[in-house]
C-alpha cells in the first residue's frame, strides 16, 4: 500500500536544521539544565480574564458545533478590527474563522493554488511555509533576501522568481528575522504581484509585536483588496497559542470557497473557544499590549546586551518575540554555533539554517524566559562568540 506523493513529501528529506532543538529536548528530558531560546511560546499564560470567559461559554453549553465560518459575533469583531487597521471596507463576509493561523496558511493556499501551481515564499521562512504550499498540492518555489538589506526583500528578486508562479506568502513582521517589512518593501510586493497577476497571502499574526517602525498590512495598499488574503491569530497576541483560534480576512467570493473546504475539513472551531477570542479581542489595546510588554522589554534589554560587544551583530529586531543574530565573524555556521553552546553553556537556541539558507551563519533566539536569565544568557551566548572569534 502506497501513501500519497503528498503526504510523503511535505516536509524536504534533507537535514532540516531541527537537530539541536531535539537535541535540547533530549538533554532536558534526561534531566539537565537546559535555557531553553527555541520556541515561540509566551512564558505567560492565557490570561484569567479569557480563561473565564471560555469556561463560562462552555459551561452554558457553547460546547456542539459551532457555525462552520465563524460565530457572527467575533467575524463581526476581526472584520471591525481590520477595517480599523487598514481603512478598507471590511464586514464579516470578508472573515472566515479558522483553528489557528497555520490551518489559515494552508486554506490560503488550497484556495488559490491547483495542484503543480507554483507558490512562492520568502526565506529566512517561518518552518512550515514550504510544507504547507506543499500540503495544498502546490510546488514550494523559495525566493532568497539577503542578511545586507536586513532580510527585506528585493521586488526585483520577487519578479524574477514570479513567472507561472499563482501566490506570494508573505510575513511582517517577520518570524524568524523579527524585521518589519517598510512601506516600500511592501508597495514594491504590491507592484510585483499585480503586475505578475499574483495572489499575496499575508500572514499577520505578529501584528501586535511592532518595536519599530509600523505594522502595514497589504489589504490596505492601492489594488490589493482584490488579491490580498490576510492570515491572523490569537495565538501571539493574545497568548492563546494552544486555543487554536484564528481567521482568514479575504475577498468574499474567496471566504464563500473556504467555508465549503471548512465543512470538508476542519468543520469549524469550538464555539467557547470563539466566545473567549471575542471577549479577548474586545478587551482593546490594553490586554494586548501586557502580552506583548515582555518582549519589548527584552528586546531592549538584549539591544544593550549587543551594543557592549562587537562579535554577534542583530539584524534590526523591529518586531515579534525572537532575534535573529549574525554570528558569521566566529567562523561557525549557525548549527555548528548552536550545537557548541548546547554542550558548552547548555543554552539552546536555533540554528540559522533551520529556516532557511538565507539564514546560514545567524542563529535566532527566542525572547521567551524572564528578563534576568536571558539577559545573562544572552551575556554568556556574546563571550562565548567573542572566544570564538579570538580563537580563529
Ligand atoms: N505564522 C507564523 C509566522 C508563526 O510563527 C506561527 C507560529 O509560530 C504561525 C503562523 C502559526 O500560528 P498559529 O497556528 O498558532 O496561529
Amino acid at each position: 500500500m502506497n501513501l500519497s506523493h503528498r503526504i510523503r513529501h511535505l516536509t524536504g528529506s534533507s537535514s532540516d536544521g531541527w537537530e539541536v532543538f531535539y537535541r535540547a529536548r533530549r538533554m532536558i528530558d534526561a534531566g539537565h539544565a537546559i535555557t531553553e531560546l527555541t520556541i515561540g511560546e509566551h512564558d505567560t499564560r492565557t490570561d484569567p480574564s479569557i480563561l473565564a470567559v471560555m469556561e463560562a461559554s462552555a459551561r452554558a453549553g457553547h460546547t456542539g458545533y459551532a457555525m462552520v465560518p465563524g460565530i457572527d459575533l467575533l467575524r463581526d469583531t476581526v472584520a471591525a478590527r481590520i477595517q480599523l487597521r487598514t481603512g478598507v471596507p471590511t464586514t464579516r463576509d470578508n472573515v472566515i474563522i479558522t483553528p489557528g493561523g497555520q490551518a489559515g496558511l494552508f486554506a490560503a493556499h488550497t484556495a488559490v493554488c491547483d495542484p503543480g501551481d507554483t507558490g512562492l515564499y520568502l526565506d529566512p521562512y517561518y518552518a512550515t511555509y514550504p510544507g504547507t504550499i506543499r500540503g495544498a498540492g502546490a510546488v514550494a518555489k523559495r525566493i532568497e533576501t539577503r542578511a545586507e538589506d536586513a532580510f527585506q526583500p528585493r521586488a526585483s528578486d520577487i519578479d524574477a522568481a514570479a513567472h507561472g508562479a499563482v501566490s506570494l506568502l508573505i510575513n511582517t513582521p517577520s518570524n524568524p528575522t523579527g524585521v518589519v517589512y517598510s512601506p516600500e518593501t511592501l508597495s514594491a510586493i504590491a507592484d510585483v504581484c499585480q503586475h505578475r497577476d499574483l495572489w499575496l497571502i499575508s500572514d499577520e499574526v505578529y501584528d501586535t509585536q511592532v518595536w519599530e517602525g509600523e505594522h502595514l498590512s497589504p489589504r490596505a495598499l492601492p489594488n490589493m483588496v482584490e488579491r490580498t488574503l490576510v492570515v491572523g491569530s490569537m495565538s501571539k497576541s493574545h497568548a492563546m497559542t494552544g486555543s487554536r483560534c484564528g481567521w482568514i480576512v479575504a475577498p468574499e467570493s474567496v471566504i464563500e470557497h473556504l467555508i465549503t473546504l471548512a465543512t470538508h475539513t476542519t468543520y469549524g472551531v469550538p464555539g467557547f473557544i470563539q466566545d473567549a477570542a471575542n471577549f479577548a479581542l474586545s478587551a482593546g489595546q490594553s490586554l494586548e499590549d501586557k502580552i506583548a510588554e515582555p518582549f519589548r522589554r527584552r528586546r531592549a534589554l538584549a539591544v544593550e546586551v549587543l551594543a557592549a560587544q562587537q562579535t554577534v551583530s542583530l539584524i534590526p529586531a523591529q518586531g515579534a518575540m525572537y532575534l535573529m543574530l549574525d554570528i558569521r565573524a566566529t567562523g561557525l555556521s549557525g548549527e555548528s554555533f548552536a550545537n557548541a553552546l548546547l554542550d558548552t553553556h547548555a543554552i539552546a537556541v536555533m540554528p540559522g539554517e533551520s529556516f532557511g539558507a538565507a539564514a546560514a551563519g545567524h542563529i535566532r533566539v527566542a525572547m521567551t524566559i524572564a528578563d534576568e536569565k536571558f539577559v545573562a544568557s544572552l551575556q554568556k551566548l556574546c563571550d562565548f562568540a567573542s572566544q570564538l572569534a579570538e580563537s580563529r
